[in-house]
């Protein structure tokens, strides 16, 4: 037995994914993050601490996740981590491409940080290395195990593109193997690397409705916890913009702060950190593309990936778009 919903956005909770840093050992072919709109800087830790108290008011509230670039090539993301828990925030993640680079598993402890989540993008070395770099696919099983034997609970990010989507159907065998507890599959965006490829990577509907929902629930017969974006509107949903029905902060170490991942290829952020203060940005900028409703649904995904809609003789779209932070989980039953 297992059990599918789709997670509703909810103003009662938050999520704040901030950037340490842009920097990374390696260079992933889909990498979104983009020097040009995200710099290159590395934040002091006394920084990050006056940071985490600009969103502590509804700690107990927010999922914080730490990310980069990689964050563990920041020597003080364990003071990070300690701050964090000491502002009282509901759950703390770090988001790591695997190698775990300063000691951080000797200087951070379970009880601390609540899920360490690994990225791979591949049943196989040579698939996911062909995409995120020599070593890495080696990097995360070496990390998964260590992070285990350490007592951290670990999950697993794989994103989806033509490069890897026949590799899916093996991840449940892999994943039984590694003991981690949430799968995370995850759709490519059009931003970064990916959108300077000049090249559509996205798999077509029809093909991640025949893929994705399958091996969904087969990974999730495993014992494992999954999660994925939902993509493509059933024709009785509703369309939401979390940017609007969410609280959702994508923070970066130039000051940047964002409401919709998908804005982060433009200077479209709705807030600028100036001097400790969340300073709103002046218009246009992408609170404004929120309010815009049109029949594909999601603003943003026609703006910068139109290559994902069709459109029937009359001139309607074939299908409707979800945010792209719709997620469908699915619960395997004790
Ligand atoms: S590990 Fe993450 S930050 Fe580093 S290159 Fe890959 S996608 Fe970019
Ligand atoms: S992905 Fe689309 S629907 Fe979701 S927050 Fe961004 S603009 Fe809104």
């Amino acid at each position: 037995m297992m059990q599918k919903k789709t997670v509703a956005f909810s103003k009662e909770s938050a999520n704040l994914f901030f950037h340490l840093l842009t920097r990374c050992n390696l260079s992933c072919s889909h990498c979104y993050i983009n020097p040009d709109q995200h710099g290159k800087n590395t934040l002091p830790i006394d920084t990050i601490q006056r940071w985490l108290v600009l969103f502590a008011k509804k700690a107990s509230q927010t999922n914080l996740i730490f990310l980069g670039g990689e964050p563990t090539l920041h020597r003080d993301l364990p003071a990070a981590v300690k701050e964090a828990k000491r502002l009282g925030f509901h759950s703390i993640t770090i988001d790591t491409n695997g190698f775990l680079f300063h000691d951080i598993l000797k200087k951070i402890t379970p009880a601390e940080v609540d899920v360490i989540s690994f990225s791979l993008d591949g049943a196989t070395s040579a698939t996911n290395d062909a995409i995120r770099g020599k070593g890495s696919y080696d990097a995360v099983i070496s990390g998964i195990h260590r992070a285990r034997k350490k007592g951290f609970a670990c999950s697993m990010i794989y994103t989806v593109s033509d490069k890897n989507l026949h590799e899916l159907s093996q991840m449940p065998e892999l994943v039984s193997s590694l003991d981690i507890d949430r799968f995370f599959i995850q759709v490519i965006g059009m931003r970064g690397k990916s959108a300077g490829a000049g090249k559509k990577t996205q798999v077509s509907k029809d093909l991640w409705l025949s893929v994705i929902p399958e091996v969904a629930r087969t990974i999730a017969q495993t014992g494992v916890i999954v999660t994925y974006p939902k993509v493509f509107l059933d024709p009785e949903e509703t369309f939401a913009c979390a940017g609007i029905v969410a609280d959702n902060y994508f923070v970066f170490p130039n000051g940047r702060v964002y409401r919709c991942p998908l804005c982060e290829d433009y200077p479209l952020h709705a807030y600028t950190i100036e001097n400790d203060a969340l300073v709103p940005s002046p218009p246009v900028n992408e609170t404004h593309l929120f309010e815009l409703t049109i029949p594909e649904g999601c603003v943003m995904n026609k703006i910068i990936q139109p290559d994902n809609l069709d459109y029937l003789a009359d001139g309607e779209p074939a299908h409707r778009i979800a945010c792209c932070m719709l997620k469908q989980e699915i619960h395997p039953q004790p």
